[in-house]
């Protein structure tokens, strides 16, 4: 991509919120980054714009053929109110691994890195300082060729769109319980669970309902052939704890590569703490509960950074893990990332990327 960056600013700002109301995903900021892709000129036209409605024709592929993917990553404000951003290469690498599944064309990951520093500059005074917050960045490419064929798309629009969120936990951590889905499966092996697409997560709406229908706050996925092995817990990454040895399911076609989940296992594996990517069944984390090894079990993502896991309900069984308390393991690894996010303790990874 050669093009340079057009910026029209925002002639009104909007108002900020305040940072001890802020919930995830409903409140934009002034600007966001647009660029169009067309067989003739490939990616082009690179832009920051004021943040507005799009017009698409009711034709285009997104609306009835679900050609999208997304993204999900944070901008973080430190003490000395520097703003970091955490593995951003990883997240569009990313998205070109969903893009290749999805038929969509490949993006220039280096300039959209830039891409996103140059927007979140423009936008640094809605980085939130407060204790936990953050800027959520949210890119995502939608095929936007009106035309009904099953077929993809021959146009397409890249888009990042920026919110301020609140602290995850602002009462502290909190353990969660999770309803181990036997009926519905997310994805299976040769379909698109391992890329960020959007229809992963309209099919995935009704476990979730389900699990709250029965006092869950997340579902836990088991793979799609046997439903005996776990792959993930709503859309985080899984882990458990069991006799000393960190445990989480291999990556295997229909689980997506977590960014959190990768910097996970290096800070393990750098604090000689044994862990092991493999098949884990749920009959085994069921053993594991009755032998009284099963010490702790957490989901990984961008969102929450660790959530420990108190309960699990599986099938007329409810295990409660840890006293339904958040584990040592889980607390140090939570403390550790948001800390090298909030540049609070030192980033021995080069994982954090300041913007300026
Ligand atoms: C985004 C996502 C994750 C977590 O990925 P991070 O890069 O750690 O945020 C895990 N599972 C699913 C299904 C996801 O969509």
């Amino acid at each position: 991509m050669n093009d340079p960056i057009e910026i029209t600013l925002a002639k009104n700002k909007k108002p900020k919120r305040d940072p001890n109301q802020l919930t995830f995903g409903t409140y934009f900021t002034d600007h966001m980054f647009m660029m169009d892709y067309t067989p003739e000129n490939g990616w082009h036209q690179p832009r920051i714009v004021p943040y507005a409605p799009i017009t698409l024709d009711p034709a285009a592929v997104v609306f009835h053929y679900g050609q999208a993917v997304f993204e999900g990553m944070k901008a973080y404000r430190t003490k000395d109110d520097r703003v970091l951003l955490f593995r951003p290469e990883k997240n569009m690498k990313r998205i070109n691994l969903s893009n290749e599944r999805l038929s969509i064309p490949p993006v220039d990951e280096a300039f959209l890195v830039e891409a996103i520093k140059k927007l979140v500059t423009i936008e640094k005074d809605w980085v939130p300082k407060e204790p936990g917050t953050s800027l959520y960045i949210r890119p995502f490419i939608i095929g936007t060729e009106p035309y009904l064929g099953v077929h993809p798309s021959r146009t397409y629009m890249f888009m990042v769109i920026l919110c301020p969120v609140g602290a995850y936990y602002p009462e502290g951590i909190n353990p969660v319980k999770i309803y181990v889905e036997s009926k519905y499966v997310r994805a299976v092996n040769g379909g698109t669970g391992h890329t960020k697409t959007s229809g992963n997560y309209a099919a995935s709406f009704k476990a979730q309902e389900e699990a709250q229908r029965q006092g869950c706050a997340q579902v836990l996925w088991l793979d799609g052939v046997e439903k005996a092995y776990v792959e993930e817990v709503g859309s985080m990454n899984v882990f458990f704890k069991i006799n000393g040895e960190v445990v989480t399911p291999a990556l295997n076609g229909s689980i997506l590569a977590g960014v959190t989940r990768d910097s996970v296992i290096q800070l393990l594996k750098n604090w000689g703490i044994p862990v092991t990517e493999r098949k884990i069944s749920m009959e085994e984390v069921y053993q594991a509960h009755a032998a009284g090894t099963l010490e702790e079990a957490f989901g990984t993502g961008t969102a929450a950074v660790i959530s420990p896991i108190g309960g699990l309900i599986w099938k007329d069984t409810e295990m409660t893990i840890n006293e339904g308390k958040a584990g040592a393991l889980s607390m140090k690894l939570y403390d550790t990332i948001t800390g090298v996010q909030n540049g609070e303790i030192d980033d021995p990874f080069g994982w954090t990327v300041e913007v300026k």
